[in-house]
């Protein structure tokens, strides 16, 4: 086993989730009067990342984050607690301004290949079934974040293979082949 802590999530070992799994609840950090959010579909895509904006615990080097269709999630309790972290990101991150727990993401403009899909952390949630990481996301970025030395970087994807989790520099192929797929589109060059 490589010492290195990529996500209490995942540290322990990968648990598949469960394909009958329908949704669940997540819950911000705050003791009191923590918002919550109702999902009501399981995760897709569901992966580590690497990324210097997506939202981890502390002490994590890395974030687990995954998609929901948008129209299946809602804000239940304590929206009042929610503000956008960059109004001029494409996704806007919706966080608990008291614990800065992300509670999703959520894209508005309309020709963004992920455009309808809202961005979450399932780790959020104590429901148990949530579909399991599947690979890992901009791995190299995580030097960006300070949540690895360049020279630890063969051991922290050795650990990713051992975890049984692909790690790639960006997205994994079928979602780099879906954005180059809109985008061909978009231009034209794909009809
Ligand atoms: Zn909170
Ligand atoms: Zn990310």
């Amino acid at each position: 086993m490589t010492n290195v802590a990529i996500h209490p999530s995942v540290d322990v070992g990968v648990k598949k989730g469960s394909p009958d799994f329908t949704g669940g609840t997540l819950r911000c950090q705050c003791n009191d009067d923590a918002v919550e959010v109702r999902v009501q579909s399981n995760v897709a895509h569901n992966h580590v990342c690497g990324c210097t904006k997506c939202w981890k615990p502390a002490g994590a080097a890395f974030a687990l984050i995954g998609v929901v269709p948008r129209d299946k999630l809602e804000v239940t309790q304590h929206a009042e607690k929610l503000e956008i972290v960059d109004k001029s990101a494409p996704i806007q991150r919706y966080a608990c301004k008291v614990c800065g727990a992300h509670m999703y993401g959520r894209i508005e403009n309309r020709d963004h290949p992920f455009y309808g899909l809202d961005f979450i952390h399932v780790e959020l949630s104590p429901d148990i079934g949530w579909e399991e990481p599947r690979f890992a996301a901009f791995v190299s970025s995580v030097i960006e974040s300070g949540g690895a030395r360049p020279e630890q970087m063969d051991d922290v994807r050795a650990r990713f293979t051992e975890l049984g989790i692909p790690p790639y520099d960006c997205l994994n192929p079928p979602l780099m082949d879906a954005m180059a797929t809109h985008i061909a589109k978009r231009n034209g060059v794909l009809k």
